[in-house]
Parts: structure tokens; sequence; C-alpha cells
């Protein structure tokens, strides 16, 4: 399967046909004799919470570069989605938090640019869980905390699927604990 749809079998390179299944044309390999579906790219992201501020990175990789987005990636292959949000946080804002102290708040599912989409997993943890200042690295020009006055004014900045009603829905999931 790929986040593509595909033309060429990746893995005999055989050029695909069509195939209806489920309800849908897929590409189909008949060397292989497998459907190659198009899958989703898994992703997690972590909303690190200072009373009603935000921690968010500045994207430097596509999509949405130059938008303010929460610390996240692509859950690897094998990586429990909470570790690889802790995985992503430390990499893109520089700092430590312990998996199990991540308190899933969301999920969801956003379109990219390239025809392609993917599927989230949103975390919340406040910052005194955490070990470290923020710190950009990885795939992040800037990391710094926004208040949400300053993310409902600055909605055009913010990565679409991690606008300022997303973010609200984390401080109000951990305020209630
Ligand atoms: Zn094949």
């Amino acid at each position: 399967m790929t986040m593509f749809r595909a033309t060429y079998c990746p893995d005999c390179g055989t050029k695909l046909v069509s195939q209806w299944f489920e309800g849908k044309d897929r590409p189909y390999c008949e060397e292989c004799d497998r459907i190659i579906f198009q899958r989703p790219i898994p992703c997690a992201d972590v909303a690190v919470l200072d009373g009603t501020e935000v921690l968010l990175i500045k994207r430097t990789n596509p999509p949405h570069v130059g938008t303010w987005a929460l610390p996240g990636g692509v859950i690897e292959a094998g990586e429990p989605p909470a570790e690889a949000a802790a995985r992503e946080l430390h990499e893109e804002a520089g700092v430590h938090v312990t998996p199990v102290d991540l308190t899933l708040i969301a999920g969801y599912t956003a379109a990219a640019p390239q025809g392609w989409y993917n599927s989230g997993y949103t975390y919340a943890v406040q910052f005194d869980s955490v070990d470290g200042e923020p710190a950009a690295g990885g795939d992040a020009s800037a990391a710094r905390f926004w208040s949400l006055d300053e993310l409902r004014d600055s909605a055009e900045q913010l990565r679409p699927e991690h606008d300022e009603d997303h973010i609200q829905d984390a401080i109000e999931e951990l305020r209630t604990e």
C-alpha cells in the first residue's frame, strides 16, 4: 500500500491495472495478484499546554510550509502513536515527555495537497509534565508558546488541521481532568 495512488507495483514494478473492489476502482497488480491500496499516512502530534498557552512550531517541510502547527509527524512502522508523538515533540520542539503522560484528545483526517491525506492522533500534556525548554529542531524553524487570543488573531498562520478550535479542544480536555 502507498500514500499516493500507485501507477506501478511497489514490489515487482509491473504497471497496475484497475480492479473494482469494495465499491471503488483500485490499482491492481496482475503479477502479484493483489490490490495496491492507497492508505492515509498515520500521524501523531502533541499540544503542550502552559495554562491556556500552547506550544507551536513553525513548519519548514510540506505540507503547509511556513505555518505554525502542533509538533508532530508521521508514525514509524511498529511505533505506538504516543511514542511517535513524544519522539516528534523532542525532535521539533526540544522537550521530553514520557509517552504514558500523554492524554489522547482527538483524532482527525486531513487532505494534503498532492492528492494524499493523513489521519492523526492529537495528544495533550501540561508543560510541567515535560522536561526541557522549547527549542526548534528537525523540520521546525521556530518553537514558542501562543496564547489563545493570539491564535484567534492569527488563524491564517496556523496549519489548517491545527486551528484554534482544535487547540481549544485540547485545552478544554485537560482542564476537565
Ligand atoms: Zn506486483
